[in-house]
């Protein structure tokens, strides 16, 4: 999904427009401490397209630094993270010196930029709008947020300039990682750990006009991409702000990636923006590995790793099916073993079952437990195919799809995993009628 920026010095009417375009609000809650905007971005859709929309004035920077030094930031960071920028003037107050500092920035950017003034409610104040040309920005497209109006004009233009986006083009041959979790939990230092034990060929691709570095490396022969390293493999102090962009850089990883590594802290564990990404994962049908770095810093008795499993099941009930490693991307204990536990996941979501198999086990799952009956109707399952991979997706096909209850289909999946393992990967499970 695309991601569009809002950009503009305070009090034009970011939040306003924002709220205006947004359909619903990701509740992705930030874990950061001190942070008072828990929610900076969102789902939005306009002629059924759909995009993600940041707003950057939720981005509050130190209190010490001046609002044009802020607004540098500002601009700096929506042309670092987003495709499309929109950049918002108020036609009231003009062309303000802050204004002309931000499209000095945005005309150097080689993104999109939609240049849009608001407060514009009357057609008396349509000529405060030509001054606007000045910013070399184009034609500025006069809209009042507070009144909806002109919205469509300017979602037309958002919209139109998706098309410049690049679709990045991925290599069905290599096995694409995301390496996840909240800043701090060790990304940058398994990265590092992962490509330094295994004398691996490195080389850093720049990826596509989001400037997203992949590092790639091969082991044994199989090839492997680790995703949106860019900030991992050269780490210095990041800052706060971009930080904060780190969940929607985390969602788009995982979109690309087939397998996700989901970090999570030892001393820490669970939270819930690491349940929230991982259930996006989940979602998403991606392959996934259960990562817990830094189990040097733990005290360890013999049930130390079981107890931690348990917790992890159930704070993660979800992702059963997803594998459990303890490592220290610090002392690199276990580091080695990740490639063939990413390689696993991988073949077991690509795993086909022959109809025939799965026909025999849907006979005898039946006659183990069969069905109860519902309403009085009895359910009848004729047979079941496997229709796809990546996740694996199964179609069972029956005679009323309304007398499926939700733990047989549970029970179902069991045995499917039982039988063949499927370990890692979510498996997507659809009921048909006949006819
Ligand atoms: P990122 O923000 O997720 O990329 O996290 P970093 O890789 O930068 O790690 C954050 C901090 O945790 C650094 O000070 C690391 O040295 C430390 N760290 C990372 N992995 C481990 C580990 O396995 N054990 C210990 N003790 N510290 C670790």
């Amino acid at each position: 999904k695309p991601i569009v920026a809002i950009v503009g010095r305070p009090n034009v009417g970011k939040s306003t427009l924002f709220n205006q375009i947004g359909k619903k609000r990701v509740s992705i809650v930030e874990d950061f401490p001190g942070v008072t905007r828990d929610r900076i971005y969102m789902d939005a859709e306009w002629l059924d397209k759909k995009f993600t929309m940041i707003d950057t004035g939720g981005i509050e920077l130190e209190s010490q630094d001046t609002i044009l030094s802020s607004i540098r930031v500002q601009a700096q960071l929506a042309i670092d993270e987003a495709d499309v920028i929109v950049f918002l003037t108020d036609g009231r107050a003009g062309v303000t010196n802050a204004d002309a500092e931000i499209a000095r920035i945005l005309r150097n950017a080689r993104k999109p930029v939609i240049l849009a003034v608001n407060k514009i409610d009357t057609q008396k104040q349509q000529m405060d709008v030509y001054e606007f040309y000045n910013l070399g920005l184009g034609d500025p497209i006069p809209i009042a947020a507070a009144n909806s109006l002109n919205m469509g004009d300017l979602l037309d233009k958002v919209v139109e300039s998706f098309s410049a986006i690049e679709a990045i083009v991925e290599d069905p041959d290599e096995i694409h990682i995301a390496v996840i979790g909240r800043p701090n939990v060790g990304k940058s230092s398994l990265v590092n750990a992962m490509l330094g034990q295994d004398r691996v060929i490195v080389s850093n691709v720049p990826g596509t006009t989001r400037d997203a570095i992949d590092t790639h490396f091969v082991k044994d022969n199989i090839k492997y991409t680790l995703i949106d390293t860019a900030g991992m493999r050269r780490k210095a102090k990041i800052d706060e702000p971009i930080e904060r962009y780190s969940v929607i850089r985390s969602l788009r990883a995982v979109d690309r990636s087939d397998v996700v590594l989901m970090l999570i802290s030892a001393p820490d564990g669970v939270t819930e923006q690491d349940k929230k990404i991982a259930g996006y994962a989940h979602e998403s049908g991606k392959g996934c590995v259960l990562v817990v770095n830094k189990w040097d810093l733990m005290e360890k008795d013999s049930k130390t790793p079981l107890r931690f499993t348990e917790d992890l099941r159930d704070e993660l009930g979800f992702l059963q099916y997803a594998p459990v490693i303890y490592i220290s991307a610090l002392t690199r204990q276990r580091v080695h073993r990740m490639p063939d536990l990413v390689k696993y996941v991988a073949e077991q979501q690509a795993m086909r079952i022959q109809t025939s198999v799965l026909n025999q086990l849907i006979m005898d799952a039946l006659s183990v437990n069969p069905p109860p009956a519902h309403k009085g109707k009895q359910l009848k399952i004729y047979f079941m195919t496997q229709a796809d991979v990546k996740p694996p997706k199964f179609i069972i096909f029956v005679n009323d799809p309304e007398l499926m209850h939700f733990s047989y289909l549970r029970f179902i999946e069991n045995k499917l995993r039982e039988s063949f393992g499927f370990e890692g990967t979510p498996l997507k499970l659809i009921v048909k009628g006949r006819k």
